[in-house]
């Protein structure tokens, strides 16, 4: 399974208070399995950096992965798509860099 973690950069920027929630994760599939459940479609996913838990971006209608944070409290996201590596703390609401 692909796995995710925050660059050194990422773990020591000062946009961020919340780093010590962030671990290595992995993910099984590049799904969204809520909008999969219920026939939608995303835009672009991302991963809990807390959990591993895949969700759609709030360009998609139904923004699982801000839902998920606003759900748990957990912080942060990064993108598993592939381009630039960046990594967003919805507390914060700052890029970690
Ligand atoms: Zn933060
Ligand atoms: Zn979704
Ligand atoms: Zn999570």
């Amino acid at each position: 399974m692909p796995k995710v973690d925050l660059t050194a950069k990422q773990r020591a920027s000062r946009n961020c208070t919340h780093t010590d929630a962030a671990f290595e994760v992995s993910y099984a599939k590049r799904v969204c399995e809520e909008c999969a459940a219920n026939g939608d479609t995303w835009v672009q996913l991302r991963i809990c950096m807390t959990c591993g838990h895949v969700g759609c971006c709030d360009s998609s209608r139904n923004r699982h992965a801000r839902a998920h944070h606003v759900a748990t409290g957990h912080p942060l996201i990064k993108t598993i798509e592939a381009g630039p590596d960046w990594a967003w703390c919805y507390i914060d609401d700052a890029y970690l860099d």
